[in-house]
């Protein structure tokens, strides 16, 4: 497939929004300007699907150290309606975040909801809503209208992302689509300073990941991402994918792992020139009553901690570590009650917040192989109890 038009876009022309500050080996420290201010890379993005990061308010999440937050086009699309948003003054205003915000364009949610999909083609993709079952159909410029509305910071492309064991043919089906499509959506209309970011798809396959870093690498995108991996592929697979894959997208543009916030995750696709991430896992995990700590994960509904007086992580500085005890959290935990699932999501968000602001620090010192080494080092120590 040709890019739009049979020219070759000139990256280096097309917009400054991105600069690389620093190199360690392959992982980067950057910086990138949107329309609601900067973001310092790497950068763990905290996922707010439904426009709120569940349970927490928005200044409590800037505390955090968070720079950017997601929305999901999806959810947004159907709940309460691109519509409204707009209405209300756009995505920022509606959520009372008034930091940078990216929006996925939910290809992931159609096509992890594969029950639902009644058709796909070149123009788009059909299905069954989520919420009532009603028809929907999503186009590339349905999606860039969408996120146009919502008026997020930076949009994302629609594509077709598969699980992992997904037969060949059909993915290349979905490289061949989500090339089409990106294309389609390169040419739509967006929102005043709306960065646009491609997708890649592939999955590990070394001949389709290739295609496709060719094809959407040569569209004119202020970044680009690697969709379809973290998606039931065993994990060494994976980073030595990324490990060359990432490499393989323009230097000059970040470059978007989607769907990892484990810590480990975090530091191996940032060694192999990640710039963000993004992953429920933080949240969802306090949610089941787990902290993540240097000595792996921490479950709360343990009765070991039933009259522990210490805190979750001696050295976390988080709101949850800074007044309260394990006691008190397993307390909250085991009782249902709403503060141990909300101080549960502040420590593990600061947690993976944290450790990525230390990998940047490391990055800008040229110490981040030792750094790296080390952390994996502590955090390989043997969980201090199964999930
Ligand atoms: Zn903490």
């Amino acid at each position: 497939m040709a890019p739009a038009g049979g020219r070759r876009f000139e990256h280096e022309l097309a917009s400054m929004n991105f600069r690389v500050g620093a190199t360690d080996g392959a992982a980067r420290a950057g910086t990138l300007a949107t329309a609601h201010g900067e973001i310092r890379t790497p950068a763990f993005m905290p996922v707010g699907t439904k426009a709120t990061v569940k349970s927490l308010h928005p200044d409590e999440v800037r505390a955090l150290g968070a720079q950017i937050v997601l929305g999901n086009t999806y959810h947004l699309h159907f709940r309460p309606g691109e519509e409204v948003v707009e209405n209300l003054g756009g995505i920022h205003r509606f959520s009372g975040w008034d930091g940078p915000i990216l929006t996925d364009s939910g290809g992931y949610q159609v096509f992890s909801l594969r029950d639902t999909i009644t058709s796909l083609d070149d123009d788009g993709v059909t299905f069954r809503s989520v919420y009532d079952g009603s028809h929907a159909r999503f186009t590339a410029a349905g999606v860039a209208e969408m996120q146009r509305r919502l008026g997020s910071d930076i949009a994302m492309c629609l594509d077709v992302c598969l699980p992992a064991g997904a037969p060949r043919k059909e993915l290349e089906r979905a490289v061949r689509l989500t090339a089409l499509w990106a294309v389609q959506q390169a040419g739509a209309p967006r929102a005043p300073n709306q960065l646009r970011f491609g997708i890649t798809q592939g999955g590990t396959d070394v001949e389709l990941r290739r295609r496709s870093l060719e094809e959407i690498g040569a569209l004119p995108f202020d970044g680009f991402a690697l969709g379809g991996l973290a998606v039931g592929e065993e994990k060494q697979e994976m980073l030595d994918c990324v490990e060359w894959a990432a490499p393989a997208l323009p230097a000059e543009r970040p470059r978007y792992f989607m769907g990892i916030g484990d810590p480990v995750g975090i530091l191996e696709v940032v060694a192999r020139g990640i710039d963000m991430f993004d992953c429920v896992l933080p949240t969802r995990t306090a949610r089941t009553g787990s902290a993540l700590t240097w000595e792996g994960r921490v479950n709360l509904r343990n009765a070991r901690h039933r009259a522990d007086a210490r805190p979750l992580d001696e050295e976390c500085r988080c709101p949850a570590c800074a007044r309260f005890s394990r006691a008190y959290l397993r307390h909250l935990v085991t009782q249902r009650e709403v503060l141990g699932l909300r101080l549960l999501s502040l420590h593990n968000l600061w947690f993976v917040l944290d450790l990525t602001a230390r990998a940047r620090a490391a990055i800008e010192r040229g110490t981040f192989s030792s750094f790296r080494r080390d952390a994996l080092a502590r955090l390989a120590h043997l969980p201090e109890e199964e999930q």
